[in-house]
C-alpha cells in the first residue's frame, strides 16, 4: 500500500532504527539525519517516515508532508547556523537527476559557497 514501509529500503531502515544514522531532528512525520557522504559542511537529509519513492509521488499522495519537510529544512538551517549565509534544498527526482535512494528525501546543503547552475 502507498506509504507503507518497504523491507528493502535503506531509508525505511533508518526510520526504524535498523540502520544507524546521525539524527539531527525528528518530528511525528519526518526524520533529519546527516548524509554519510557530505558534499558540504552542512549536508542533512530530511525524509518522510512514510515510504514514497520520490518527492513527486509523495507530493501527489500526501502534500502536507512535503510542507512538513520544507518546514524542517528551515529548522535544520537554523540549527546548523546557515540560515543567513545561504543554503540549498534539493529533491533529486529520478536517476537522470542523480537520485540513488528511492525513498523521498530533501538534501539541505550549506556552509560553503554553492554554484548555480549545478552540474
Ligand atoms: P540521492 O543521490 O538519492 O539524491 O541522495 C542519496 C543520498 O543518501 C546520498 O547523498 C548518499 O550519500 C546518502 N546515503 C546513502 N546511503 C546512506 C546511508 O547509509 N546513510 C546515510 N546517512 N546517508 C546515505
Ligand atoms: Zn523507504
Amino acid at each position: 500500500m502507498a506509504g507503507e514501509p518497504q523491507s528493502d529500503c535503506l531509508f525505511c531502515k533508518i526510520v526504524d532504527g535498523e540502520v544507524p544514522a546521525t539524527i539531527v531532528r525528528e518530528t511525528e512525520t519526518t526524520v533529519a539525519f546527516r548524509d554519510i557522504n557530505p558534499q558540504a559542511p552542512t549536508h542533512v537529509l530530511v525524509i518522510p517516515r512514510v515510504h514514497y519513492p520520490d518527492a513527486a509521488s509523495l507530493a501527489a499522495a500526501e502534500p502536507g508532508i512535503i510542507a512538513d519537510i520544507l518546514r524542517e529544512s528551515r529548522e535544520v538551517a537554523e540549527l546548523e547556523k546557515v540560515e543567513h549565509t545561504g543554503y540549498r534544498v534539493v529533491f533529486n527526482t529520478g536517476s537522470g537527476a542523480g537520485q540513488t535512494v528511492f525513498h523521498a528525501h530533501l538534501h539541505v546543503l550549506g556552509g560553503r559557497g554553492l554554484n548555480w547552475p549545478p552540474g
